[in-house]
């Protein structure tokens, strides 16, 4: 098994509900406190890559608050890589704690204004060096998409009926989807609002045969957008520390278990099904709370 997943463990949930689904979680938060789970699977072979065309600096795009800013920050230095973080907006006057953890790592970070965020290709050209390695925004990519398949080299997911995961590119489900065996589906919690266009994205990143495996998309459980946690998810997150001693994210997590809680209650999994929820981390995204709105 490779390094990272052996720092990751399966935590059985029980008592997730009434029926027959039994409920298990892959906690990939364990891997590290601040980086996401999944972006160190996504990130894996874009750094091999910059490293073999020996290139010296990483750069991407993202948010303020962008899990995959501060993995790729962290990920670059564990490399030996310089990094670029070029961040949507105006610099606030206070940086949030993912700025800060970016720099912490070795990050520069580069502000670019709204309107002219919105075109990559023109930042890239102005920007560029030969020896700079591109990402794209939130690493999204067939490249993040294999590194997210080494997901399921953790041992025994071939036991799983169904596996879900929350999705904001759909980079790690496209790897999921590689990954999973005949019999498996794969469940996409889509944490943006309206984003129908997900299919797509994902399917972009698979092949004609992987494009005939089993998945499905849901949109219900967004909680009114990216990133917007109302009281009653605040809730659920602490309910769900009291019960499983399991912590979650606002923006990804939260919404998945909650999500996967839903479903089963409607009975929207068969009997006897073997649920599979990715925790991908994001725990460091929680700081950005009021102090004391979590118990975690
Ligand atoms: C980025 C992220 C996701 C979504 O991954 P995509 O590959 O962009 O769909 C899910 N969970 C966490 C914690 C993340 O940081």
């Amino acid at each position: 098994m490779n390094d990272d997943l052996q720092k990751s463990s399966l935590q059985e949930l029980l008592h997730f509900s009434g029926n027959s689904v039994r409920v298990s979680i892959l906690r990939l938060d364990l891997i590290h406190p601040v980086v996401s789970g999944n972006k160190w699977f996504k990130l894996r072979y874009y750094l091999e890559e910059a490293l073999s065309q020996r290139k010296t600096m990483m750069a991407t795009f993202g948010g303020a608050y962008s899990n995959h800013i501060v993995a790729t920050a962290f990920a670059s230095k564990a490399a030996g890589l310089k990094s670029t973080g070029y961040i949507r907006g105006e610099e606030a006057p206070q940086p949030g704690a993912t700025l800060l953890h970016a720099r912490a790592y070795g990050m520069e970070t580069i502000f670019i204004n709204r309107e002219t965020f919105q075109n990559k290709e023109a930042i890239i050209e102005k920007f560029n060096h030969p020896e700079t390695y591109w990402i794209r925004e939130g690493g999204y990519g067939i490249t993040g998409a294999r590194g997210a398949a080494d997901i399921l080299a953790f041992p025994g997911m071939e036991a799983y009926t169904h596996i879900l995961c929350a999705t904001g590119t759909g980079t790690m489900m496209a790897g999921l989807i590689k990954a999973a065996a005949p019999q498996q589906e794969i469940v996409g919690i889509s944490v943006l609002k309206n984003q129908f266009s997900l299919e797509n994205e994902v399917r972009h990143l698979l092949n004609e045969q992987e494009t005939q495996k089993k998945c499905s998309f849901i949109h219900g459980y967004h909680f009114g957008g990216y990133a917007k946690h109302p009281e009653t998810l605040i809730k659920f997150m602490n309910q769900a520390w009291q019960k499983w001693e399991l912590p979650t994210d606002i923006v990804y997590t939260a919404k998945l278990v909650f999500a996967a809680k839903d479903l089963i209650a409607k009975n929207h999994f068969p009997p006897n099904s073997h649920l599979l929820l990715i925790h991908s981390g994001g725990l460091q995204g929680n700081l950005s709370l009021p102090p004391n709105t979590l118990p975690f």
